[in-house]
């Protein structure tokens, strides 16, 4: 990286500054909107999660783009990205000056017809201990890995509109995912040698503290688990929030956490978030790139697919460019889930997969790491692998990346052209009555209703 690239400034040091529906309205930059602009942001901010903050605002957002800056769109609220029904009723308990409880509950009644836990996440993937403790801070859904929920990452330095996790961030307390003990979660690996690597997730676990984040890994590293080869931290502080790793109080505390990891023999995997090349244009992410690296971690990157976001072969062909550049490894493209603003942000798989093609074939081999456009449904991670013509038929060809069954894995399947089609259960077979993998699916998982409640 060149000296001009690098450069973001030692006194550069802010500390967070969030802005939520609360005080939204005092950023200048707000300002210069219309009044029903700020309000159409306010009725979808009732329902969808809403926090930017101060390096979102002033570093990442183009306000001379509004309202089509792919940043401005990421992090503020929308019209669009509510049903006009939903929108409605939402404003009009507004416009009458309804009280807070009455706000939120049109808020949850809307929220409930969004499908707010996708992929059964609720029953189907949480895992027992062997004395019969259910660990709702936890999911086990494939053989390798699970995914660690630290009750003390339920929140993130500012939320994405499109995102899938929006019903823990709105106060819906059932629905959260949470566990207090790393202890529960060091049995659990205990009882399952076959699995390597521990996800943290959440929300957004490098939100933590590090005093709270390394106590964590102190707990998996002193237990000397032979099977634990791996820890993944699934993260977007890199992109909201690069002085994580620069400046605030506790970043070298941080990265010592991981360098601990990396020293121990294991692989520290940093599962990087970002939706767009603009997010990697800072002189401050190029920095913490740097830091993180120099720990022995590896990062690798993944995004969703989004309409009004990056929905451009050329966008995504610049972000693998940059991640490579600054030495990070393109991982997955998914495809939206079918939860929240999916009728706002989704993209129909047929023209994911020309998106994803004509982004590939533009960069070099050390990009084409990259696998998507992959869909995790119920039965597994579902990449969309071609289109092409079988016999005068024109299919879609389909295999899993990760499967409830491993077996799965690897295998073409087929499903009936459809341009319209934006998720698994939208798919027809091309060839037989059923998909290979469906009865199966619905013997071993008598809770796994359709293809979409994962
Ligand atoms: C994606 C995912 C993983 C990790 O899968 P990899 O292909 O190994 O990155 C683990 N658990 C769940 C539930 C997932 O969705
Ligand atoms: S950072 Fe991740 S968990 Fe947080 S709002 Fe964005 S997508 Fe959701």
């Amino acid at each position: 990286m060149t000296l001009q690239e690098s450069v973001w400034s030692e006194t550069e040091s802010p500390r967070i500054k969030s802005y939520t529906l609360i005080n939204f309205h005092d950023l200048p930059q707000i300002q210069k909107l219309s009044e029903q602009q700020q309000f159409e942001m306010e009725v979808v901010g009732n329902v969808l999660p809403f926090k930017a903050n101060n390096y979102v605002v002033e570093q990442l957002i183009d306000w001379n783009n509004i309202p089509n800056d792919p940043m401005f769109v990421l992090t503020f609220p929308q019209k669009e990205m509510l049903q006009q029904k939903h929108f409605e009723k939402m404003a009009n308990v507004l416009k009458n000056g309804a009280d807070k409880k009455e706000i939120n509950n049109i808020a949850n009644e809307i929220r409930l017809q969004l499908n707010p836990h996708p992929a059964g996440q609720l029953e189907l993937n949480v895992p027992t201990l062997k004395d019969g403790t259910k660990l709702y801070g936890m999911q086990h859904k494939y053989k390798e890995t699970c995914l660690f929920f630290p009750s003390q990452s339920q929140t993130c330095h500012a939320y994405c509109s499109f995102c899938f996790r929006w019903p823990q961030f709105v106060a819906m307390d059932e629905m959260k995912f949470a566990m207090k003990e790393g202890e529960q979660l060091v049995q659990y690996l205990t009882e399952h040698p076959e699995i390597s690597d521990v996800l943290f997730t959440g929300g957004d676990p490098m939100i933590m503290k590090a005093s709270i984040f390394e106590k964590y890994i102190d707990t998996l590293l002193e237990a000397d688990l032979p099977n634990l080869k791996t820890i993944r931290i699934g993260t977007k502080a890199l992109a909201f929030w690069p002085y994580k790793f620069l400046t605030d109080n506790d970043a070298d505390q941080t990265l010592g956490a991981f360098e601990k990891t990396t020293n121990k023999g294991l692989h520290l995997a940093f599962m990087a978030h970002f939706n767009h090349h603009k997010e990697l244009s800072t002189g401050s992410v190029k920095a913490a790139i740097k830091r993180v690296r120099e720990t022995g971690a590896q990062i690798r990157t993944q995004s969703p697919l989004l309409a009004h976001i990056n929905e451009d072969a050329d966008v995504w062909a610049e972000m693998w460019r940059q991640q490579v550049k600054l030495g990070c490894i393109p991982y997955y493209m998914f495809v939206v889930r079918d939860t929240g603003a999916q009728h706002y942000f989704g993209v129909p798989l047929v023209k994911a997969y020309e998106i994803f093609r004509n982004a590939y074939k533009q960069v070099s081999g050390l990009g084409r790491t990259v696998r998507g456009p992959s869909m995790s449904a119920t039965p597994g991670k579902v990449m969309v692998d071609g289109i092409v013509t079988i016999n005068n038929k024109k299919v879609i060809v389909l295999k899993f990346l990760q499967g409830r069954n491993p077996e799965w894995v690897s295998t073409p399947f087929f499903a009936e052209y459809d341009e319209n089609a934006i998720w698994l259960d939208d798919l027809k077979p091309a060839f037989e009555e059923k998909f290979f993998f469906e009865d199966e699916l619905s013997q071993k998982y008598s809770g796994a209703r359709k293809l979409d409640k994962s």
